[in-house]
């Protein structure tokens, strides 16, 4: 999903120093370092929205949304502005000298001086966004130099990186750094709750994704292809009365979801009353109480009520249908 940036996220220092900076104070290039996936390019999207907006004045920070350049930035990542050049995903400048950048997706060193000589549309600045520059060659690397020794006037370089230290020393002395990321907590969950992620979903996969956002999502899709067993935890939990470290529960999932379960709680209530059952033993009357409660679910689950209410539902009738203290060895 292409949100918005939503410039209260991740990257306060940044922020802080840019809001400070007029337009006429800013140099000719930065660099974002900070781990992947904190959303150093979100920023320099934002920011460069923010120096090309016609409707903020003199300010560095904070884009009006509704002049004529904010409307060519579109959603994250589409912007159409023509002095706005963003090189998506990892930066592979080559040495060919090729006809044009968009042929191959790798940038030459030619089109990267070309770039960095080339006049304004509009009249004002440009801004260039190169991403996990980690990967310029040589020959790419003595075009930055060279833009640096004579920087053309109006030209804004925003660079990205998650290993600065893999950048030329020569390069990084002419940009200022900031650091963005790592994500908090409170970021991190209302990042991925506006994704459409359960908070519990997202809760369980926090400290793995150590702040970072692309990780988180990795996460969330790892564990989404295995839905019977996050099912089994989320239906043992459940029954021992413990709120359920993972969630199951998405508009998708949710029929096969609720059958799942009506067939573990089938299964456990059987092997109840057949003393099999190794673990909690299910109290009968209990849980065939459940069981017509999680009908009502799958009727309910059909309506337009959230998927995560359903699954409340169900984890509330699951809840307590074990006999108190009848835990076997
Ligand atoms: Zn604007």
């Amino acid at each position: 999903m292409a949100d918005r940036y939503d410039p209260s996220i991740g990257a306060d220092a940044a922020r802080a120093f840019f809001s400070r900076s007029r337009k006429t104070e800013i140099a000719h290039g930065y660099l974002l370092v900070g781990p992947s996936g904190t959303g150093k390019k979100s920023f320099a999207r934002y920011l460069a929205q923010s120096l090309l907006c016609e409707g903020n004045g003199d300010r560095a920070f904070g884009a009006c949304g509704t002049c004529r350049s904010c409307a060519l930035f579109g959603h994250e990542g589409q912007s159409t502005h023509p002095d706005f050049i963003e090189h998506v995903g990892a930066l592979k400048i080559g040495e060919t000298a090729g006809a044009g950048f968009a042929t191959t997706g790798d940038t030459t060193s030619r089109d990267l001086i070309r770039q960095l000589a080339m006049q304004s549309y509009s009249g004002g600045r440009r801004v260039l966004l190169l991403a996990d520059v980690e990967f310029a060659s040589p020959a790419a690397a003595n075009a930055l130099l060279k833009f640096f020794e004579e920087p053309p006037g109006g030209v804004t370089l925003l660079l990205t990186s998650s290993t600065p230290a893999a950048i030329l020393g020569t390069i990084r002395s002419r940009l200022t750094q900031l650091r963005v990321g790592p994500l908090s907590r409170d970021e991190m969950l209302r990042l991925l709750e506006r994704r459409g992620f359960a908070r519990e979903a997202a809760e369980h996969v926090l400290s793995r994704a150590r702040g970072s956002l692309t990780r988180a999502l990795e996460l969330l899709d790892s564990d989404a292809e295995a839905p019977h067993a996050t099912i089994a935890r989320w239906f043992d939990d459940a029954v021992a009365g413990n709120t359920p470290a993972v969630s199951w529960a998405t508009r998708e999932s949710l029929d096969e979801g609720l059958l799942a379960i009506k067939a573990r709680l089938k299964d456990a209530i059987a092997a109840s009353y057949l003393g099999e059952r190794p673990g909690r033993r299910i109290d009968l009357e209990r849980g065939l109480k459940a069981f017509e409660k999680i009908d009502d679910a799958q009727r309910l689950a059909r309506t337009n009520v959230s998927p995560t209410m359903v699954a409340d539902l169900v984890r509330m009738a699951i809840t307590g249908i074990a006999v108190p203290g009848a835990e076997r060895p």
